[in-house]
């Protein structure tokens, strides 16, 4: 049975709700959540739902049909995430877990947590306790293993998740890690999951071998129920079945099903789910595109010569390409690949300069909910603080007036074309560009609550928006289409209008925010629709920091207006070898018919050919300026 507690309702109230509980031989468990808070109740007892519904602060009484509750969606509707430090696992972020099967030795694991750590994931993994099908295999280091994954953790930062195989080896364990690993054989191991209930630290709790999705959500379940440990992380690693082609099988119908019966992070092993190296990159895809909030992969310096698991082991190489696939699909189904950042969340970055309340925070042009948001989470991580602003002239002068550490701003888009006004702020204001991110865009129709899609006679929209969905607003030439320069004030201003008879085209997040309705989703002409982001900052990144590859320049020149001139510029990098990725022109303001152009280089300004160009390139031009040089997306 769960009690869903009316909004705002008094300690007092709360804690009579919860005697009333115990009295009546149940034990209360408080779950809150964003949307409704409950007291799940536990226990055997079948209690009278008709007791608890008079009481002051009950919004209803609800009997849960599952055998497990404190696990399930209906307590809890909203995704759980789970938050280790700046590290999290759940709702609209992809965690990468990745590392040995076993703790071998100091340096294969230092080894190890360096080169995944650089690559940004952040998430070692690594048995120290080994469960083994032969007595004879190797068995594991044991506490020296521990003390190996507390020094890399010490040397990278990177969060460590680890096996506990036995009840009294919880204490040990859970002093070491971040997070425990119950394996795939001790699923059921009943004793090891109370222990595991008494401790307040997440548990990523493997699918047994051969369980039901049921069985495998009541041993989470096990772990709720006392209500001291609300973190649990549940990990598809493939089941056995008839197939013998695969070590496993792994049952990518576990992610949906999961997340439609429960509130938990799932994540997907497929090292064990396939026992196979080759197989493993387009199962850990699947994961993703299936809505995995992660995966978790075995990796080792030498795969041929590790103690466990070598055949199904990556090397660092593949790890380092599958992550750069992983982060083109993640965009796909609406989340983000969390990697460490390339940039730390702005925190003291402006503290020293005069300004508004928030230095330490990332501009953007919009409101809350405005797709360039998206963009700053994308970039920066959720903590990141937000400054919504007026205008893209906005985010430039507040980032040189150290009201904002960043900003983050649309450059262009694959349907739409270039944004051409901050290509000329870019030249106009002293800012450099630090980083890129691309975004996928998905558009939705988004009216007032009761407002039919029949009922639609005008559409506020910003002129980019309308370009991407040419195609539907082609199909309703009844309606008027009205230009405004927000996507998510769009969105406002019908609300604020009351409008019954408008619609605007935004994000789902705007739809959530302004709480409207989404009368037709995914309305752009192409689903390749991708906007890429640049982020701007007052100083040059420092490549020297935190490994930082950069590995893209921008820079911005003039020529002469006269034959050959634009050539020439051109001919300099061909002959010096430096890859030219983009070239874009504007009209010089104030200069009819004369013009600046854009390039994009692959490389780093320190690069021999990159700079011997450049220096070359002064010699035919009118005007030049570097506009940053950062990692490309
Ligand atoms: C492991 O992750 O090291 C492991 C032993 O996995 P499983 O329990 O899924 O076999
Ligand atoms: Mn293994």
């Amino acid at each position: 049975m769960i009690i869903v507690l009316q909004p705002g309702l008094s300690d007092e109230q709360l804690h009579a709700i919860e005697d009333h509980v115990k009295r009546a031989g149940g034990s209360p468990v408080l779950v809150e959540g964003k949307e409704r808070s409950v007291v799940a109740v536990i226990g055997a007892a079948k209690l009278e739902t008709g007791l608890f519904e008079q009481l002051p602060g009950v919004a209803q009484v609800m009997r849960v049909s599952k055998p497990y509750k404190l696990a399930s969606r209906e307590v809890k509707r909203e995704d759980s995430v789970i938050r280790i430090g700046e590290v999290a696992i759940g709702g609209d972020q992809v965690v990468v877990m990745a590392g040995p099967c076993s703790v071998e030795n100091r340096k294969m694991l230092l080894e190890s947590a360096q080169k995944l750590s650089a690559m940004g994931v952040t998430i070692l993994r690594g048995g120290a306790y080994k469960p083994r099908t032969s007595p004879y295999a190797f068995q594991g280091m044991g506490e020296d293993g521990l003390k190996l994954l507390e020094e890399a953790r010490e040397l990278t930062g990177m969060k460590i998740v680890t096996e506990v195989m036995a009840p009294d080896k919880v204490e040990i364990v859970a002093k070491y890690a971040d997070i425990l690993q119950i394996g795939a054989r001790n699923m059921q191991n009943f004793d090891l999951l109370k222990e595991c209930a008494e401790i307040r630290k997440p548990v990523l709790l493997k699918r047994g071998l051969s369980a039901t999705i049921e069985e495998w959500l009541q041993s989470a379940e096990y772990i709720l129920s006392t209500g001291k440990n609300r973190d649990v992380i549940l990990c598809e690693r493939g089941i056995r079945t008839f197939e013998t082609s695969t070590r496993n099988t792994l049952d990518l119908n576990a992610v949906p099903v999961l997340h439609e019966k429960t509130h938990l992070p799932v994540i997907v092993d497929p090292s064990h789910g396939t026992g196979v190296r080759a197989y493993v990159a387009p199962l850990a895809m699947a994961a993703i595109a299936a809505g995995a909030d992660g995966v978790m992969l075995e990796c080792h310096p030498e795969p041929e010569k590790a103690l466990s698991d070598g055949p199904q082991s990556l090397t660092f190489d593949l790890v380092e390409r599958l992550l750069r696939d992983l982060e083109a699909i993640a965009p796909v189904v609406g989340k983000r690949l969390g990697l460490s950042h390339r940039l730390p969340v702005p925190s003291k970055a402006g503290k020293k300069h005069h300004g508004s309340a928030h230095p330490e925070a990332v501009a953007f042009q919009g409101e809350h909910g405005a797709f360039s948001e998206k963009a700053v989470r994308q970039f920066f991580g959720d903590k990141a603080k937000t400054s919504p602003s007026g205008s893209f002239r906005d985010v430039f002068e507040k980032v040189v007036a150290g009201d904002a550490a960043y900003g983050v701003v649309p450059v262009e888009n694959t349907l739409g074309g270039s944004i051409h006004q901050n290509y000329d702020l870019l030249v106009e204001f002293d800012v450099q560009i630090v980083g890129e991110t691309k975004l996928r865009v998905v558009h939705n129709l988004i009216a007032n609550r009761g407002t039919k899609i029949t009922d639609v006679k005008r559409i506020y929209a910003h002129p980019q928006a309308a370009a991407q969905c040419e195609r539907l607003l082609r199909q309703h030439p009844q309606w008027s289409v009205l230009q405004v320069y927000d996507t998510a004030g769009s969105v406002k201003m019908i609300k604020e209008e009351k409008a019954m008879d408008a619609a605007a085209i935004a994000s789902s997040a705007a739809a959530k925010h302004f709480d409207m309705e989404i009368l037709k989703e995914g309305i752009e002409s192409d689903p390749q629709n991708y906007t890429r982001f640049i982020v701007i900052a007052r100083d040059p990144l420092d490549s020297s920091k935190n490994g930082t590859r950069i590995d893209k320049v921008s820079v911005v020149y003039g020529t002469e207006n006269r034959p050959g001139a634009l050539f020439r510029t051109l001919e300099v990098f061909a002959r010096r070898g430096v890859n030219l990725s983009r070239l874009e022109s504007r009209p010089i303001p104030g200069k009819p018919f004369e013009y600046l152009f854009y390039v994009d280089l692959t490389g780093d300004l320190h690069d021999k050919a990159v700079a011997a160009a450049l220096k070359e390139l002064k010699e035919h031009i009118t005007f030049v300026k570097v506009l940053g040089c950062y990692p490309s997306a």
